[in-house]
């Protein structure tokens, strides 16, 4: 295996269980430079960096690495991939250049003026029950562009391929015609260009350049809530390129009546368009896109071990690849597939995700914050309907992610009966078992509260 390909594994098993925030902040620019029979040596930009890989990544980064090549004792950290007082052998250390991450890798694939990156096209998206319609709509609007459906608007929960399709779509309507002006775009890094631009009182050619247009890609553009002035200047370029039917996509994580903060006018106009959510695959549809990335990557593996995976990573594609990819790091490492005995083996730490701690002060501010009201209300005596429903998912959520009893749930949400408590637990539990849009909430919400944990 070569440093390359266990950094490689090291870093497809931090990025799911980080925040992508964080995941950037501390794994961007890093390197494994050497390794010998019992250490290794990883290099990081800078000592702000080094610091927190050692202590606060250390142990996890150490036990990844040992699942894979046991023998390892310890992980060293170097500034700028300069040796620092590691006696190693001389051939470990042949090759000097730090090698490119997974990240620069694929930086490489995205296309500079358009954003897109050419490994998400329709040929390699598995249609299943759970995407079939989002699928379809977003085909459908490649073949004619701003005429059938504007906007199309597409939600879903986090890892289950909002992204990949936007990008399909854009990528499709570039092969089918080269002159097409097509933007991809995250709505964070829109806003961070608009907020630049006015910085720069450049806006006016900011708006020029999108005016232009024939297709323009907003993803996760629930992160607009709240910033009136994005909002503003997004409103104007919606207007513009609606007005001459070019046309626009989005995705969120949820539907446009669910985000918070969102002007009006905003809301209406995404709802003017046509509307798909994309739910939770299938286990034929995880299995069919197992095999999928199986090719993509000229893989073989036995069918006995995908249906393994399938069946046990149910709710998130990208821990789906993730999986996965465990198991291609370790066909590297010892140049040999594992059998149904060594799969099981190596997920076995991948799928008993590690206990998660969390506060109910977390739980709470987490809940208040998805959906947009002040997290001292939850507390208040108030029946508001806005009020209701998110007290009783965090009481579920309280019971289920701290194990507290019910009386003492009710008494941290302002003396409340632990009758009502339970009442709500148990109305909450039914949803999340028969309704899909509370599973996928809960989804969502369990994921801020656990990255408020980690930040
Ligand atoms: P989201 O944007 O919804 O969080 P992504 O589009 O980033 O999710 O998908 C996560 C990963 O799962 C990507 O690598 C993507 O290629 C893969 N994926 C998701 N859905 C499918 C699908 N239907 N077929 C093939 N790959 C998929
Ligand atoms: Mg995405």
């Amino acid at each position: 295996m070569t440093n390359e390909e266990l950094w490689k594994a090291v870093l497809t098993e931090m990025e799911l269980s980080l925040s992508r925030a964080n995941f950037t902040t501390w794994f961007k620019g890093t390197s494994l430079l050497a390794n010998n029979s019992n250490s290794v040596l990883v290099s990081v930009p800078n000592g702000f960096v080094k610091e927190w890989l050692e202590n606060k990544f250390g142990r996890q980064i150490l036990q990844t690495i040992r699942s894979l090549r046991p023998e390892i004792r310890e992980v060293k950290y170097t500034i700028g991939g300069i040796r620092v007082g590691l006696a190693m052998q001389k051939k470990d250390f042949a090759q000097f250049v730090p090698e490119k991450t997974n990240e620069d890798k694929s930086d490489a694939d995205i296309d500079k003026l358009t954003n897109l990156n050419k490994r998400y096209t329709f040929g390699s998206f598995v249609v299943g029950s759970n995407n079939e319609l989002a699928y379809a709509a977003s085909l459908a609007i490649t073949k004619n562009l701003g005429k059938v459906y504007n906007p199309l608007f597409i939600y879903g929960g986090v890892g289950l391929g909002k992204t990949h399709l936007l990008q399909a779509v854009g990528n499709q309507a570039i092969s089918t015609d080269q002159n097409k002006k097509v933007c991809y775009i995250s709505s964070e890094r829109l806003t961070a260009d608009i907020v630049e631009s006015l910085k720069n009182k450049t806006i006016e050619e900011m708006k020029q350049r999108y005016a232009k247009l024939d297709l323009l890609i907003i993803d996760d553009i629930q992160f607009i809530a709240g910033k009136e002035r994005t909002q503003d200047i997004f409103f104007a370029t919606f207007n513009e390129l609606y007005g001459k039917n070019r046309q626009i996509v989005l995705s969120s994580d949820r539907p446009p009546s669910a985000i918070p903060a969102l002007e009006e006018r905003l809301r209406s106009r995404f709802e003017g368009g046509m509307i798909a959510d994309i739910g939770i695959p299938d286990y034929e549809t995880r299995l069919a896109i197992l095999n999928m990335k199986c090719k993509e990557k000229n893989f073989e593996v036995d069918q006995n071990s995908l249906a393994y995976i399938a069946s046990n990573i149910q709710k998130n594609i990208r821990e789906l690849e993730g999986a996965l990819n465990r198991i291609i790091a370790f066909s590297q490492i010892y140049t040999k597939t594992p059998d149904f005995k060594e799969v099981k083996k190596l997920l076995a730490a991948y799928l008993n995700t590690p206990y998660r701690k969390t506060t109910h002060q977390s739980i709470m501010r987490s809940v208040a914050d998805f959906y947009g009201v002040p997290p001292n209300d939850l507390i208040k005596r108030s029946r508001k309907k806005e009020i209701v429903r998110p007290r009783q998912i965090a009481m579920f959520l309280l019971r289920e992610e701290t194990k507290s009893s019910f009386p003492e749930i009710g008494s941290k949400l302002g003396g409340r009966d632990h009758s009502t408590v339970i009442h709500a637990y148990e109305k909450i539990k039914k949803e999340e078992e028969n309704d899909e849009t509370t599973k996928q909430e809960l989804t969502l919400i369990k994921e801020r509260i656990y990255q408020t944990f980690e930040n």
